[in-house]
């Protein structure tokens, strides 16, 4: 499921192919990954070359002139750049056709992805409150304190929440408590300064590290969580036990040794 380093290479993949492009014709194959009326989606890409791509969470925004595409990636969204008709993905809803009969397609096996058009993407985010995003330079340690200290309930709860901070998923959150040492469990409100700051660094950290090792092609390193989601394997880092729970709703792995709660520790 794409969280936010899957959505940044998505953004690098469009940059790479879809900017300087100009489109010539858009091709709705499945009207229901749509959040705007295709004539409007149409008026909007037509005519007009991509000139900028950015992202904010899991968003990708794509500048065509006046308005910007704007594409969520839901559970198993997808880009695929192609030259030959033939090459089209499977689950292709929107297909782009280029002046220079290259194709961009937005692929969406489960449909819980989203193609849209927004005049400003600012005014998107602010309109859909989405919080800051983790990666963004100006986002510094003292605003994260200041969200949490807000803030109450688990403090995976937190790092999930779009609109606290936007783009961190399941994978990322559990990831991040685990090289914390905190269990995802814990109350916001019970976090110490330190532990504030340790959550801070590692999800920059670990937002990071992803970023480098998936653009190179590479899977996860062995010290990762995200290799041992399984109930009973074995803690790289201490050689405890992982265990499986459910917290906001979502399957949540830790580790029962060095992930404890604050009311277990001495
Ligand atoms: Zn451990």
């Amino acid at each position: 499921m794409p969280e936010l380093p899957e959505v940044e290479l998505y953004c690098r993949y469009f940059a790479g192919h879809a900017l300087g492009r100009r489109v010539a014709a858009v091709r709705v194959l499945d009207a229901r990954i749509l959040a705007v009326r295709e004539h409007v989606l149409r008026r909007a890409l037509i005519g007009h070359e991509f000139v900028d791509v950015r992202r904010h969470g899991k968003h990708l925004f794509a500048n065509a002139g006046t308005s910007w595409l704007h594409l969520h990636f839901g559970m198993s969204g997808d880009l695929a750049f192609y030259r030959d008709d033939a090459e089209a993905p499977r689950f292709a809803r929107v297909i782009l056709d280029f002046e220079d009969g290259n194709h961009l397609a937005y692929d969406d096996m489960r449909l819980f992805g989203v193609v849209d058009v927004t005049p400003d993407p600012d005014a998107f985010i602010a309109a859909h409150r989405l919080g800051p995003d983790p990666l963004d330079p100006a986002f510094r340690l003292r605003d994260f304190r200041q969200i949490v200290s807000k803030r109450r309930g688990a403090v995976k709860s937190l790092l999930m929440s779009q609109e606290i901070i936007a783009g961190m998923g399941n994978l990322y959150a559990d990831e991040t408590l685990y090289r914390s040492a905190i269990h995802p469990r814990t109350s916001v409100d019970a976090l110490s300064e330190a532990e504030v700051k340790t959550i801070f660094t590692n999800m920059r950290a670990i937002l990071k590290e992803a970023i480098a090792f998936k653009s190179r092609g590479g899977d996860y390193p062995g010290r990762y969580l995200v290799q041992h989601r399984e109930e009973g394997d074995r803690c790289p880092q201490c050689g405890g036990t992982i265990q499986r729970t459910v917290v906001f709703g979502r399957t949540t792995y830790f580790c029962a040794k060095h992930q404890m709660l604050p009311r277990r520790k001495k």
